[in-house]
């Protein structure tokens, strides 16, 4: 099935702005004033190696490049100085109605608003006036990466100094920085990509007394984000977005957060969970911030406490420390977990050697582990498989963590099956519904793309598996917790991008990648689905109403 989706691409925030022209990799680098012009000019030159070429002269002329497809090749810059103050920006911006370019950075130094900025500290414009830049975050993400302070925020534009008090207010409506001329001249960018970026000269702590050395730490980190600009404008294009479905949140995670969710209005804050309840950083923050306390063992659970077991499951050697304690335990191991356990006993009690395929350290590998620790067996490879010394070679059973890969394991039970004729498999796969599902989604996207993004935690098994998943495929693929961690250098030259989620990572996630791929250009959005998945897990009975 294949639903189509256009998106805008920034542009007048909620006027669904269109294009003026195809955005192509030609930047117009907008800076108001000479000084700024001259920071900037200095940051490209040294990024190409001390030449200005491709750089025209900063004045405020006419002409300009031609727009024209995004290509990975690097794009001309024309660096125009605009003016300082909204009057001079508005008459430029009028002048700039007539001119081609492909995308639009604007470019300069700024007063900070709140009091944890400091001089030299860039703010990247999510809002300028009333014109959005959704690519900000990408944006923020490039330039930290680049070892410079960045945050992203509104940037609102005044039409004269303003004093404290004043900032004061701005701070208080939400705004971040305050400047003199982005918001006319982000507006002549009319539909095509544009983004902000600006040096913080002076904080409420740092005054306008203090301008001199504020504005020069504010003016050397222009001159280093510079590169940064230019490698945003090669990011730039027109592009197709290609969702693997099913992706994102399965069963046990939804089950597994829905858990304390509930502990946390039933009991109130603080609730301890062991471990993180599942492999993601969004989720585990957005949890703390509600109360949420996540602890590596359970020593660090006050006594009498009720404490929360993650979905990847517990050994049996943990539940006894917990009755110990006399913790109040909720159990949120997905069912699936607990299926390969209970597998895992069945077959020691039945005097079998299990052989369990999985990746040592894996929170969900040591609990299974620890179910009959004398009689299971890790095996990651097939050598794992030749240097296994079972009691009895006629009884070998064989389990799997759930998120491996599904054609890496089965290599390792095929090796297993080999070496033991009459090696027992699980009654049903060990690898979940979701992982399956996932696997098959995403090979089916990344046939299709040049580059597949996967939002997902560096812990989260079942995503880094899709990673590999697609680059078994020919497909170069990266792990993403945020949009922020997308390289522009990743995005020049991919016109298709497949976008999936691991069965940790949330759905907003994927909303906010294609909201900061469309700040770069039209972005059309296709889903790609292999199978829909209707299964829900029941909760445990101390949090069901
Ligand atoms: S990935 Fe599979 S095993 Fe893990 S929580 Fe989700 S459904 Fe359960």
């Amino acid at each position: 099935m294949t639903e189509t989706i256009p998106r805008p691409h920034g542009g007048v925030a909620g006027a669904g702005a269109v294009a003026a022209a195809e955005p192509g990799n030609s930047l117009l680098l907008c800076a108001p004033l000479g000084i700024e012009a001259r920071a900037l000019r200095r940051g490209l030159r040294e990024a190409r190696g001390g030449r200005g070429d491709g750089i025209p002269p900063c004045a405020g002329g006419s002409g300009g490049s031609s727009p024209r497809a995004s290509t990975d090749r690097p794009p001309e810059v024309t660096l125009l100085r605009t003016g300082y103050g909204t009057t001079r920006a508005a008459r430029q911006a009028e002048r700039l109605s007539h001119r081609p370019f492909g995308q639009m950075m604007i470019m300069g130094v700024g007063g900070g608003l709140t009091i944890d900025l400091s001089p030299g500290d860039l703010v990247v414009g999510t809002e300028v006036g009333a014109v959005s830049c959704p690519s900000a975050p990408l944006l923020a993400g490039e330039l930290r990466r680049a070892g410079l302070p960045a945050r992203t925020g509104r940037i609102t534009t005044v039409d004269h100094l303003i004093r404290r008090p004043q900032r004061a207010a701005l701070a208080a409506e939400g705004a971040l920085l305050v400047d003199m001329e982005s918001a006319p001249l982000a507006a002549a960018a009319d539909g095509r990509p544009v983004a902000v970026i600006r040096a913080v000269s002076d904080t409420p702590h740092h005054p306008l007394a203090g301008i001199v050395s504020g504005g020069l730490a504010a003016l050397r980190s222009l001159r280093a984000a510079a590169p940064v600009a230019e490698r945003w404008a090669a990011a730039c294009g027109t592009r197709r977005v290609l969702l693997a479905g099913p992706r994102s949140f399965c069963a046990g995670v939804e089950r597994a957060i829905e858990i304390v969710e509930r502990v946390l209005q039933r009991q109130g804050a603080p609730v301890y969970v062991r471990k993180q309840i599942v492999h993601n950083t969004r989720v585990v923050g957005d949890l703390t911030r509600r109360g949420a306390v996540f602890v590596d063992e359970l020593d660090q659970v006050p006594d009498g406490a009720t404490v929360v077991f993650s979905a990847h499951g517990v050994s049996p050697a943990v539940r006894a420390q917990a009755s110990r304690r006399g913790l109040a335990v909720i159990d949120a191991t997905c069912p699936l977990v607990s299926k390969v356990h209970a597998e895992a006993r069945r077959f020691a009690a039945d005097g079998y050697t299990v052989a369990l395929i999985g990746h040592a350290g894996h929170e969900e590998v040591e609990g299974t582990l620890g179910e009959a620790p004398d009689s299971t067996v890790l095996v990651q490879t097939t050598e794992d498989v030749a240097r296994l010394r079972p009691r009895d070679e006629e009884r070998v059973a064989y389990l799997m963590q759930t998120t491996l890969s599904v054609d890496e394991a089965a290599e390792v039970s095929a090796a297993l099956r080999e070496r033991f004729g009459s090696v027992r498999a699980p009654g049903s796969d060990d690898i979940c519904y979701a992982t399956t599902n996932r696997q098959a989604a995403v090979r089916a996207v990344a046939a299709e793309s040049d580059l597949v993004l996967v939002a997902g935690s560096a812990n989260s098994s079942n995503s880094v598996r899709l990673v590999e998943t697609c680059e078994r495929a020919g497909t170069p693929a990266h792990l993403i917790d945020s949009a922020e961690d997308i390289q522009l250098g990743w995005l020049a030259g991919a016109q298709v991008i497949g976008l999936t989620a691991g069965a940790s990572a949330p759905p907003a996630v994927v909303e906010e990648i294609i909201s900061a791929l469309a700040g770069l250009g039209p972005v059309s959005v296709s889903e790609r689905v292999t199978t829909t998945e209707s299964i829900r897990f029941g909760l445990p009975k101390e949090v069901r109403q």
